[in-house]
This record gives C-alpha cells, structure tokens and sequence, in this order.
C-alpha cells in the first residue's frame, strides 16, 4: 500500500514543442508570426538561414535560403501603403514546418513536420 503512481507525463525535449495531430493547413497568422519573430544568419555571400519557430507546433528549426540581394521577410499579400502593386519584384517564398521529432500523429512517410504552410515574401 505504499506504492506511488509515477509521475506522469510524457518525457519532452522541449517543453513548447505541440504535439499536435498533423494537418496540412495554412493560416495568415502563421507567414505574420514568422515574419515577425525569424531570425537571419548569413552564411556566405548569398546563403542565408532563416531561424523561426513553428507558428502552428512551436518547434524551433532553420531554413536554408539562397536568394542574392535577399534583405528580409515581409508578409505576402501585405498591403503597402502608397506603393503600387505593379511594381512589386518581390520573390515570393513558399515555407512550411519541417519539425523533427515524430511527436506530429498521421505524418506521411518521408515529410516531416506538422503539416503547416504559408507563404513569405523576401525583399
Ligand atoms: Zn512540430
Ligand atoms: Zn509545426
């Protein structure tokens, strides 16, 4: 009768790493997010990296982006007060979560990830 219950909960590299189901899904939030909370490393000359956390699981990775004269991340489709549309030469960046782990449930064979995508614009 002196027996203790372990304590529960699963063992968690890091803590705020969801392990949400996965879903191949987009949000405008999710390009605001990274948008505003990345971070860029240079590489070499033209190689950059871009740290962000997951907007949708929270896990924190890196993108590697080649792009000569990349400067920084902007919302796509974000209005621009008082500049046109039509001269816009931005190069639109498609990103997706590519987390490690397995904690996302339904992952398909050879994708890693928990299924969120959305799309940035590189000025
Ligand atoms: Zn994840
Ligand atoms: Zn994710």
């Amino acid at each position: 009768m002196t027996t203790s219950p372990p304590p529960a909960g699963p063992p968690s590299s890091s803590p705020s790493h969801l392990p949400l189901p996965y879903e191949e899904t987009t949000d405008p939030h999710y390009a605001q997010e990274v948008v505003r909370n990345h971070a860029l490393q240079q590489v070499k000359e033209d190689d950059y990296l871009i740290v962000f956390t997951c907007p949708r699981c929270g896990a924190a990775q890196e993108d590697p982006l080649f792009e000569p004269g990349f400067r920084s991340l902007r919302t796509a489709g974000a209005p621009a007060a008082g500049v046109a549309a039509a001269s816009s030469t931005n190069t639109v960046l498609p990103m997706s979560c590519r987390c490690r782990g397995d904690i996302h449930a339904g992952c398909p064979d050879g994708r890693s990830g928990c299924g969120a995508y959305w799309t940035v614009e590189m000025v």
